[in-house]
C-alpha cells in the first residue's frame, strides 16, 4: 500500500512511519520541520520505500498520486508552542486540514486525522467519552490548539459528508516514548532531563492535576486500526491509567537516580485539571486497548533519554 504521513518528523509521526514501513508499505512523509526533528527524517530516509517531501500543509499540496490512506499528524502540539506558534497552529488546523481534505477528494484517498483530548478542554465529565462536548475557553492561552482542533473536527465532519470523502478522526490523549524532544516542554521530557541533571522537578501548582499516559507503540497501533476501520465518529485513543502530576514526578525521580527534589512552580492558566480517556468505543469497534503499562513504558523511555537525548 502507498500511504501518506504528514508530520513525519514529529514524535508520533516518526513512530507511525516506522511501523508502516515495518509492515511493508510505501510511505511518503511530509513535514515542514518547524517542530519535528531532522534526525527522524534522516532515519526514515535510510529505509527503502520512504520518500520525504518538505512542505507546510497550510500551503496547498501539489501531490496528485492516490494513496490508500493519508495520515494527518502535522501540527505543533506542545503547550510551549501555544505562544510563539499560535498562528501556525490555527493555520494548520484550518487551511492545513482543508488542503488535506482537498487532496483526499482529488485523489480518492481516505483521511485519518489526529485530533486531541484538548477538544474536551478543562473537562466537567470524567473520564471523557466521545459524546462529551467539552469545556473550552475560546479566547484563552490554549485556544489556538483547542479551538483549532475543534474546528478541524467540524470541518472534516462537514466536508467529508458534503463531498463524500472517507475520513476517520482519532482523539489522542497524552502519549510518550523514545524520540520525544528533550526540549519540547512537555511534562515527561522536562521531568526526565531535570531528574538526570539532579535538578528539582518543576511541578506546576500542587500537582494534583491528573493525566493518563499512553506508550507510543500502543498509540500507533490504535491509529492504524482506526484508519482501517469503518468507524466514522471520533474515537478516543489513550491509556486510561490515570496519575497525578505530583505522583508522576515522584516516579520519575525514582527512575532517574533519586537525587532530585520537587519544586512547585506557577501553574499555567487553563491547565486542565483531570484527563482520562474512556476507551469503550476503541475497545468495542477496533478491538484495541493499550498493552504497555507505565512501568514498562517509562523504563524504555528513561533508558532512551539516558542513551540518546
Ligand atoms: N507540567 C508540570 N511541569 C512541567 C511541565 C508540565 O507540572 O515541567 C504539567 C502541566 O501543567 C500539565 C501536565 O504536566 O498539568 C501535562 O503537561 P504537558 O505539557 O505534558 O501536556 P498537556 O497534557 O498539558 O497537554
Amino acid at each position: 500500500m502507498q500511504l501518506l504521513v504528514t508530520g513525519c518528523a514529529g514524535f508520533i509521526g516518526y513512530h507511525l512511519c516506522e511501523r508502516l514501513l515495518d509492515d511493508g508499505h510505501e510511505v511518503v512523509g511530509v513535514d515542514d520541520l518547524s517542530t519535528g526533528q531532522l534526525t527522524n527524517v534522516n532515519d526514515l530516509k535510510a529505509r527503502p520505500r520512504f520518500r520525504f517531501v518538505e512542505h507546510d500543509i497550510a500551503e496547498p499540496l501539489s501531490i496528485e498520486e492516490p494513496f490508500e490512506i493519508a495520515y494527518n499528524l502535522a501540527c505543533p502540539a506542545s503547550p510551549i508552542d501555544f505562544g510563539p506558534r499560535r498562528l501556525n497552529i490555527l493555520a494548520v488546523c484550518s487551511r492545513g486540514v482543508w488542503n488535506m481534505l482537498d487532496l483526499c477528494r482529488r485523489t480518492g484517498t481516505r483521511l485519518l486525522h489526529t485530533s486531541t483530548s484538548e477538544v474536551y478542554g478543562n473537562p466537567r465529565e470524567h473520564p471523557q467519552r466521545e459524546s462529551y462536548w467539552g469545556h473550552v475557553n475560546p479566547i484563552g492561552p490554549r485556544s489556538c490548539y483547542d479551538e483549532g482542533k475543534r474546528f478541524a473536527e467540524a470541518l472534516i465532519t462537514n466536508y467529508a459528508n458534503y463531498h463524500q470523502v472517507e475520513a476517520r478522526v482519532a482523539r489522542i490523549f497524552n502519549t510518550y516514548g523514545p524520540r520525544m524532544r528533550a526540549d519540547d516542554g512537555r511534562v515527561l521530557p522536562n521531568f526526565i532531563t531535570q531528574g538526570f541533571a539532579g535538578k528539582p522537578l518543576t511541578v506546576h501548582g500542587d500537582g494534583s492535576q491528573t493525566r493518563s499516559f499512553c506508550y507510543v507503540t500502543d498509540m500507533v497501533d490504535g491509529i492504524i486500526r482506526l484508519a482501517n476501520s469503518d468507524v466514522t465518529e471520533p474515537v478516543n485513543l489513550g491509556n486510561p491509567a490515570e496519575i497525578s502530576i505530583l505522583e508522576f514526578a515522584r516516579e520519575i525521580v525514582r527512575l532517574t537516580g533519586g537525587k532530585s527534589e520537587i519544586a512547585h512552580v506557577e501553574r499555567p492558566k487553563d491547565d486542565p485539571e483531570l484527563r482520562r480517556p474512556d476507551i469503550t468505543r476503541a475497545r468495542q469497534h477496533l478491538g484495541w486497548e493499550p498493552k504497555i503499562d507505565r512501568a514498562q513504558g517509562l523504563a524504555r523511555t528513561v533508558q532512551w533519554f539516558e542513551q540518546y537525548a
